[in-house]
C-alpha cells in the first residue's frame, strides 16, 4: 500500500512568492534529496505526523506515521475555505506516487527543489501552481552543476505554466549567491515561468544588501517578471 511519512499538517497562510496571503493547508514530507546550508526545516523521518486540528491554534494531535493518502486528503479536507494545498518538504516530490493518489478538495501547489524531472513528469497533470524553488551551488550538496541545471531545467519544461497550471521560480539569494549563477538559471528557464520571485535569506547575518538585490532585478527584468518578495509568515508568528 502507498504510503508517506509527514511531519506536520497544519493550516496557514502561504508566506512566500506571488500567492502570500493565501489560505493553505499545508503537508510537509520528511527526506530531501539536497542539503542546502540555509536550510531552515527538520527534513529527518518522525515516528508521528503533528495535526493542527483548529487553524491557529497551535495545538497539534500526533498521528502515527506512514499515512495513507486516503488519510491525509480527509485530514486535509478537513479545513475550510482553503485556496490551495502547498506540498512542502523536504522534498514532496520524492513522494510523487503518493501525491498522485491524493483527493484534495482544494487545488494542489507544489513547492520543489526542482531537482527530479522523472518525477516531475508524474505529478505534472496533478498539480495546479508550481513554486520551483532552484537552489544554487554552492548552498546545495548536488556536486555536479553541469546535471544539477539539466534537472532542473527539465523539471520546469515539464511543470511549466499553461493555461491550467501557474509555474514560478523562487530564488532565495544570500550575500555569497553569484549574480551570474542567478542569470544563468534564468537565462535557462524563463520560457516556462511566469514570475521569477527573489527572496532574500531570512537569517540576518546572510543577507544581502539591498542595492545587490535592486541591480540583479533590474537586470533580470529584461528576461522576466521579476519581484523581491522576503518571508512573511515569519514576521507575524505564523507557522
Ligand atoms: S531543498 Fe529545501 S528542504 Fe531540501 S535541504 Fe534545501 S532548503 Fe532544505
Amino acid at each position: 500500500m502507498m504510503q508517506a511519512s509527514l511531519s506536520e499538517i497544519f493550516c496557514s497562510v502561504q508566506g512566500e512568492g506571488p500567492y502570500v496571503g493565501y489560505r493553505q493547508a499545508f503537508v510537509r514530507f520528511t527526506g530531501c534529496n539536497l542539503n542546502c546550508n540555509y536550510c531552515d526545516t527538520p527534513v529527518e523521518a518522525t515516528e508521528v505526523c503533528r495535526f493542527e486540528n483548529v487553524p491557529g491554534s497551535n495545538t497539534f494531535q500526533d498521528v502515527a506515521n506512514p499515512l495513507s493518502p486516503e488519510k491525509v486528503s480527509e485530514m486535509v479536507n478537513s479545513y475550510k475555505a482553503l485556496h490551495s494545498v502547498s506540498l512542502t518538504g523536504g522534498e514532496p516530490l520524492l513522494c510523487a506516487d503518493f501525491i498522485s493518489a491524493l483527493e484534495t478538495d482544494a487545488p494542489l501547489y507544489l513547492e520543489s527543489n526542482m531537482t527530479l524531472p522523472h518525477m516531475a513528469k508524474k505529478v505534472k497533470d496533478k498539480v495546479s501552481y508550481v513554486s520551483g524553488d532552484v537552489k544554487l551551488l554552492p548552498h546545495s550538496l548536488l556536486d555536479d552543476p553541469d546535471l544539477h541545471l539539466e534537472r532542473t531545467i527539465e523539471c520546469f519544461r515539464a511543470l511549466k505554466t499553461t493555461k491550467d497550471r501557474d509555474c514560478f521560480c523562487k530564488i532565495v539569494v544570500t550575500k555569497e549567491t553569484p549574480a551570474d549563477d542567478i542569470e544563468g538559471v534564468v537565462g535557462a528557464i524563463s520560457g516556462y515561468i511566469s514570475s521569477l520571485i527573489l527572496q532574500p535569506v531570512t537569517q540576518k547575518e546572510m543577507q544581502p544588501e539591498p542595492g545587490y538585490l535592486l541591480e540583479l532585478q533590474g537586470s533580470l527584468l529584461n528576461d522576466v517578471n521579476t519581484r523581491i518578495i522576503p518571508q512573511t509568515h515569519k514576521m507575524w508568528g505564523c507557522l
